[in-house]
């Protein structure tokens, strides 16, 4: 069975530890503590074809550390989490992506999927889908899905995504 390694990115509080634990046991942590950083392991079926998925679910300060450039030298592939309540959280995801590329090559293909969260506090929403369009366009098509960690939405098909993109490698 091959073997890939994820990596979950992205600004405090907006739900990587809450798509993490979703996708690894099917729960939802309503609260979970924000430092604590751990690496997952699931068997999962992409297509018919078995693989495990390490997850490492990052936590700590926002700012670049020695630890998240290791962690990026590590990972195969990113999960670039943003919640669609909080728009900052966005130009986060775009900063991270550009610390990817810096220590990753500036040429390189990286698979990489972007996480939009919380898609179940409707009312509380500010960004648009066509913001996210406009972005994937302006990244080179990259896949971004609209989630629900609370509700079970389109959680698996984040991952099934950068399973299909981590395979071509
Ligand atoms: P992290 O710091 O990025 O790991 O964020 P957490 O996973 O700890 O989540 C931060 C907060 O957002 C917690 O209170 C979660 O319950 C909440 N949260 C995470 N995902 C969702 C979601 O899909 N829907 C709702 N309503 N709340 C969520
Ligand atoms: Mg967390």
């Amino acid at each position: 069975m091959r073997e890939f390694k994820a990596v979950v990115l992205g600004a405090g509080g907006v739900g990587k530890s809450a798509l993490a634990v979703r996708f690894v046991r099917n729960e939802f942590v309503e609260v979970y503590d924000p430092t604590i950083e751990e690496a997952y392991r699931r068997a999962f079926e992409v297509d018919g074809e078995m693989s495990m998925i390490e997850v490492l679910d990052t936590a700590g300060a926002d700012q670049f550390t020695a630890l998240k450039e290791m962690y990026i030298q590590h990972g195969q592939g990113f999960v670039l989490v943003f919640s669609l309540t909080q728009e900052s959280t966005l130009r986060e995801v775009e900063s991270l992506r550009q610390q990817i590329y810096r220590i990753k090559g500036e040429n390189s293909n990286f698979p990489l999927v972007l996480v939009g969260t919380k898609l179940d506090l409707a009312s509380e929403r500010e960004i648009p889908t066509s913001t996210l369009d406009e972005l994937s366009s302006r990244w080179g098509g990259v896949p971004i899905f609209e989630t629900s960690a609370k509700r079970n939405w389109h959680v698996q098909d984040v991952f099934a995504e950068l399973v299909r993109q981590m395979r071509q490698r």
